[in-house]
């Protein structure tokens, strides 16, 4: 299994009062997305949201075939027929998918129903 959350970084194995995006897994922790390159941030809820434009960065269409069911586009206020399903492939695991409308099936639009926080996964 692999957890993903942020987590300090730890130097010598001290704390440094840093956070990166991490993923944990048989007590051996990675940084992730674009906190690979990045030397760290001052609160974990900075480290999530650098994680959250690593799968923004990732958000792609694909159009709605007769696997899906028929949907309505799942923007606020909108009653139009889906007819793309947006994801983001830096997702481990893939597990957003949102239906949108020829219109909405925008970056901007998916990247309102994208949140990064703890999460398990065996991916
Ligand atoms: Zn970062
Ligand atoms: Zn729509």
């Amino acid at each position: 299994m692999n957890y993903y959350g942020p987590r300090e970084i730890l130097k010598d194995g001290k704390p440094t009062g840093l956070y990166h995006y991490t993923r944990r897994n048989d007590n051996q922790v990675w940084p992730v997305g674009l906190c690979v390159d990045c030397p760290g941030h001052k609160t974990k809820e900075e480290a999530c949201e650098h994680w959250r434009q690593y799968l923004i960065q990732g958000i792609e269409f694909v159009e709605i075939t007769q696997e899906w069911p028929k949907e309505k586009c799942e923007v606020d206020g909108c009653n139009n027929q889906a007819i793309m399903i947006g994801s983001t492939k830096n997702e481990p695991g893939r597990f957003i998918h949102r239906c949108f409308c020829e219109e909405h099936a925008t970056q901007e639009e998916m990247s309102k129903f994208i949140h990064a926080g703890e999460s398990i996964s065996s991916y």
